[in-house]
Parts: C-alpha cells; structure tokens; sequence
C-alpha cells in the first residue's frame, strides 16, 4: 500500500516551509525571498539527510527511505529550494524563468536516475535467469526482488506470502 506522502515527510515539509517563514519573519523580510528558500531548503535537506542516513536501507532515492511527498524524497525539496533561493540571491526576485529551469533540470536528473535503476534491475533480472515468479517488494528496504529470491538480496529479509 502506497499513500502519497508518509507522515515524516510531511513532518519534515511542515518544519521547512516553517523554518522558512520564522527566518523571514525574524529578519523582517517579505515572505518568497532568498532566505525562505535558504531556510526551508537547509532543514528539508539536513532533516531528510539525517533519517536516511539513519534508516537501515539507507536509500537517498526511495520513497520509504526517509520523507517523501508525492512520492518524491524530502531532500529533492531542499535541494530544489536552495537551487531557488541561489538563483534569486543572484538574480533578483522575479526569475520565474530561472525558477522553471531549476525545477525542470531537477525533473529530468531524477528521472533519469529512475530510468537508469529501472534498466540495471532488468539486467540483474536477467543475469539471476527468471523462473516467471513473480518479482517481489521487500517490505523492509522497498526493493524489488526476483521471484526465485526468498530473502531480499539488499537486507536478507524474508519474502512475505
Ligand atoms: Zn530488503
């Protein structure tokens, strides 16, 4: 079962978009400049960072590895707003061009990541020879296995079912 966000996700957004407002407010800026997106971003990527360097799968690009919201990890956020608030420390407020790129330079790197794990777990299925069993998610680490596996190959724990 997958929902759209998990609850330390939303944890962590809710604390950097926080974040973000305590800073302008304290330094009596007007919300949406440089130090919001400095602020949010630092505690989005700092907070994610630290539980998944924490959680045992360790996985900077899974979903369930630490924060996700809409499916995309907490720390993309962060990334993405620093790139921001950079980008309008240098360029002044109103880059919505500079915004896009951002954003879609951002879009593309991570699914081309997607992409390229998608192909390498295709050539591991391969190399392992199939047996038309279903692949299975590990329901610890959220990686997919072959079917013929009966525990994970990433943290040995047991198929379930
Ligand atoms: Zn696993």
């Amino acid at each position: 079962m997958i929902i759209f966000f998990n609850l330390s996700g939303l944890g962590m957004m809710g604390a950097s978009v926080g974040a973000g407002f305590a800073a302008t407010h304290l330094l009596n800026l007007p919300d949406e400049t440089p130090a919001f997106y400095f602020a949010a971003g630092s505690v989005a990527l700092i907070a994610d960072g630290l539980v998944r360097s924490q959680s045992d799968s360790g996985h900077w690009l899974s979903p369930t590895g630490g924060g996700h919201f809409l499916f995309i990890p907490v720390w993309v956020f962060g990334l993405l707003w620093l790139l921001i608030g950079g980008a309008r420390a240098i360029m002044g407020e109103r880059s919505a061009v500079v915004d896009g790129v951002i954003v879609a330079g951002v879009v593309i790197a991570i699914l081309g990541v997607g992409i390229y794990r998608a192909s390498q777990t295709d050539s591991e299925l391969a190399a392992g020879g199939s047996t038309g069993a279903a692949e299975w998610e590990c329901p610890k680490c959220s990686r997919w296995n072959a079917g013929n596996f009966r525990f994970c190959k990433h943290c040995q724990t047991e198929k379930v079912g």
